[in-house]
């Protein structure tokens, strides 16, 4: 066993219930809050006057902020930093998906340094201080597990780049993962964010910062998501699945936090950078079925891994082809949560797949694969994606075997 360090400062409140106690949990970080949502919508009033009720009764002052779009922009930031101001707000509170939670932390960032939130991304030289409000984290989708992260993903549409701030210091204070609040959330967006978790948990068994302790809790999250993943896109009031779901989902929260994601995340950041339409979990599932095969035969361990929770029968095959086997065991479970899609069925122009491929070539992700593509490669991986019937032969012959 190799030597690894393992850190998590959110403390984390899990469970029916859990919302009662967000106006106790702001209370502890500071008296004037700013809520941060996306638009106030019929699916969302009960749960914001249920919060704003608790907050109250905390003796904290909430100003409502509700300017979040999903794959959030730096103007959205520097709106919600403005508030901020404008409230003279100790504490930002995120409510929602990844988009509402990623807005609070880098709120909390460029209310309180100079320039924008797009000023202190995980590769500037500028990194946020101490001065960062502390930020409170209420989930309200089961996929990103921003609200035990440090990250901070921000689209910059100018510029058509989705980066992220990566920094302990916007680790959420607490997270509240309260499963009844995605008892609402429709089918294809229970299964996009599902699959992002699925993802999640996958690339953190390959990625080089694993760890045992990683590991054993990327296997629980796939055993979970695999079971209740397709129990929940099929009903969504399924109490027991959506608890599952809600813990997988900040399990697998927790290992990206202390290892990562590789090369499908590098894809499914560019995809909505530049075409801000798709959803994140949809941009993944697109490109899975290429990198399961580009990928499979320099990490048979932990394809064969994943591929026997998937498919328990699996555990009497070789290591080798149960390896091979995920690629057929994930294009099975993607088609049977309703997420089977190519990039045709986003509209994306195929002229402008060489300069996607560049831009998935940005963040550090690929990087972590265990096998790292070169922009031929994923030029290659993208034009795999296009069609949305797709069939693969054998695995991509490309530069790099
Ligand atoms: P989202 O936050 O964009 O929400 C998607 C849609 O779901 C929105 O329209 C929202 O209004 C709706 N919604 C949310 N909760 C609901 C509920 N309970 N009932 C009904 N509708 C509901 O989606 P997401 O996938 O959770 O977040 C995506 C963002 O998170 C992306 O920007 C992605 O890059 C980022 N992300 C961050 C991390 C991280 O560690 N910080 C990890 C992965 C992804």
């Amino acid at each position: 066993m190799h030597e690894f360090n393992y850190s998590q400062p959110t403390e984390i409140r899990f469970g029916s219930g859990k919302i009662n106690e967000v106006g106790e949990a702001v209370a502890r970080y500071g008296k004037r809050c700013l809520l941060v949502t996306v638009s106030v919508e019929p699916v969302f009033e009960p749960l914001f006057d249920k919060i704003k009720a608790s907050l109250k009764a905390a003796g904290v002052e909430v100003a409502h902020f509700d300017g979040i779009i999903p794959n959030p922009t730096t103007e959205c930031i520097t709106a919600g930093a403005a508030a901020v101001k404008n409230h003279d707000a100790d504490v930002v509170l995120g409510v929602g998906g990844g988009s509402s939670m990623d807005s609070a932390k880098a709120i909390a960032v460029e209310a309180t340094h100079t320039g924008t939130c797009w000023d202190y991304l995980y590769c500037s030289e500028t990194q946020p201080t101490e001065k960062t409000l502390p930020v409170i984290a209420v989930s309200t989708t089961s996929g990103t597990g921003s609200q035990v992260t440090q990250v901070a993903v921000v689209t910059n549409s100018r510029k058509r780049d989705k980066s992220a701030i990566y920094n302990s210091i916007v680790y959420p204070k607490v997270a509240i993962v309260d499963p009844d609040l995605m008892l609402t959330l429709p089918e294809h967006i229970t299964a996009s964010t599902g699959f992002d978790a699925f993802a999640h948990a996958f690339e953190s068994l390959l990625h080089p910062d694993a760890s045992p302790y990683t590991d054993m809790m990327a296997r629980e999250a796939i055993h979970l998501i695999v079971r209740y993943l397709p129990r929940v896109v099929k009903n969504g009031s399924d109490r027991e699945g959506r608890a599952a779901m809600a813990w997988a989902d900040t399990l697998a929260g927790l290992c990206i936090a202390n290892a990562g994601v590789t090369l499908p995340h590098g894809i499914g950041m560019a995809i909505p950078g530049m075409y801000p339409h798709v959803m994140h979990g949809e941009a993944l599932a697109l490109n899975y079925p290429a990198f399961t095969r580009f990928t499979f035969k320099n990490a048979v361990s932990q394809f064969a891994a994943a591929s026997r929770l998937l498919n328990p029968v699996l555990e009497n095959k070789p290591d080798m082809a149960a390896a091979e086997s995920m690629c057929e065991e994930v294009d099975k479970f993607l088609k049977e949560i309703g997420m089977w899609f190519g990039l045709e069925d986003f509209d994306i122009p195929r002229e402008e797949l060489r300069e996607l491929a560049e831009q998935s070539l940005v963040l550090p992700d690929n990087g972590n694969n265990p096998r790292v593509a070169t922009v031929v490669d994923m030029e290659v991986l993208l034009e795999q994606s296009y069609p949305t019937d797709r069939c693969f032969l054998h695995d991509c012959s490309m530069t790099n075997e």
